[in-house]
């Protein structure tokens, strides 16, 4: 690669990331292409954020085009391109309204705010506590720091946010023991990504709503990385016939702007009021543009219904490879455990042409949801041949 870019990276940028030797610089479709004009098969969609691929035509047109008309104007406006989005994510969620902010962390941040004054606003001080689970991801910003529960994210930046508590996923009398008089809502994904890919049991999801919505606890439910399709539903949860008091999203809403949104029913929808909440860049309407482009295509059941078929049909492939040892999938969110150490293995495919993440020990897909099966296949060859050179 270009090593003035590498360069100029460790001279300037700082060092939160170990980066592979690969400087990208254009993209179609499913294909990236680096400085030198080499192509690469992203199946991570840039960790799940470009859900149609890259720069798609139709994505491309509504983002320009609001470019080219109104860039930005302050929340104190309406805008056209907001409402409508807002309107879009409700009517498709069963969600009541919108707030919209920049990152999955900021879409957790305003639900935990929403939980914590609902439960002040209607039972007064001190019942504020969280419930996460262990090995959960919400974010990196203090507070989501906090509701993340794995230890290794709780060191260095003392003193995290109080009022949050952690619990075993997968058994309910254990989250109904950790349940008390301060205990105001309970925050999870429903498939954990970063923490592995782990598909939450449905009953222990039932489960744990009934016995929440019996106590009047909120449920939070993070679709930062589920969301919007990824799981061949518009929202995970949709698929576990539940229905959150709070629902976030972020990663794949804006197909590769940065947009999140936190949702809330019809119970909170008077919590927070004016100056309780807000962020400048927030409902950007050339983010939003993109946002409902995303929607208008993802949210059509038929696509949806082929993102799970492809999401099958991909893990046939993936089955098929010896070095395999176990698919957990739902859509095309895809945890691959193999024999071998996926973060060497995951290089090497960057090197053979294929983008390809890990989560904890195994193989992380979440390929565009655009993808077609030819790709597919494609993918799992590249694949195939990089765990073969490396046994
Ligand atoms: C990525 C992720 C976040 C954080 O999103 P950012 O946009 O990086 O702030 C939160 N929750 C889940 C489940 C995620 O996958």
């Amino acid at each position: 690669m270009n090593h003035h870019t590498k360069e100029q990276d460790s001279q300037y940028i700082m060092h939160t990331y170990g980066r592979y030797d690969v400087a990208l610089v254009r993209g179609e479709g499913v294909y990236a292409y680096d400085e030198d004009g080499k192509r690469y098969l992203d199946v991570s969609s840039g960790i799940g954020v470009n859900s149609l691929g890259y720069c798609h035509p139709d994505w491309v047109a509504a983002v320009s085009g609001q470019a080219a008309t109104l860039q930005h104007m302050s929340n104190y406006f309406y805008s056209p391109q907001a409402s409508s989005l807002a309107e879009k994510l409700c009517a498709l969620s069963g969600m009541a309204k919108v707030c919209f902010g920049n990152s999955g962390a900021e879409a957790n941040e305003c639900a935990i705010k929403i939980a914590r004054k609902y439960s002040f606003d209607t039972y007064g001080e001190g019942r504020n506590e969280i419930i996460t689970l262990r090995n959960s991801f919400h974010g990196r910003t203090v507070t989501t720091l906090s509701a993340t529960g794995q230890d290794v994210f709780h060191n260095y930046f003392f003193p995290f946010t109080e009022g949050f508590a952690y619990v075993e996923a997968g058994d309910i009398d254990v989250l109904k023991n950790a349940v008390g008089d301060k205990t105001c809502a309970v925050m999870l994904e429903l498939i954990q990504g970063e923490g592995g890919v782990n598909i939450l049991d449905q009953a222990y999801v039932q489960a744990l709503f009934d016995f929440c919505a019996s106590r009047d606890i909120l449920v939070i439910v993070d679709e930062v990385q589920t969301g919007v399709g990824r799981t061949g539903s518009l929202f995970a949860y949709q698929r576990y016939g539940v229905q959150p008091d709070l629902v976030t999203a972020a990663k794949g809403l804006g197909g590769g702007l940065p947009i999140g949104a936190c949702l809330c029913n019809q119970k909170l929808s008077g919590v927070m009021t004016p100056s309780t909440h807000g962020t400048t860049f927030g409902a950007n309407p050339v983010v939003c543009a993109g946002a409902n482009c995303v929607l208008d295509l993802v949210a059509q059941p038929a696509f949806l219904q082929e993102v799970e078929e492809k999401g099958a049909y991909l893990e046939a492939l993936l089955r098929a490879l010896p070095q395999v040892k176990n698919v957990r999938r739902m859509g095309l969110m895809v945890g691959i455990e193999i024999d071998q150490d996926a973060h060497d293995i995951a290089a090497k495919c960057v090197a053979n042409g294929l983008l390809i993440i890990t989560a904890k020990d195994v193989l992380r897909m979440l390929p565009p949801l655009v993808i077609t099966r030819e790709e597919l296949a494609e993918a799992v060859s590249i694949l195939k041949s990089t765990l073969k050179e490396c046994q």
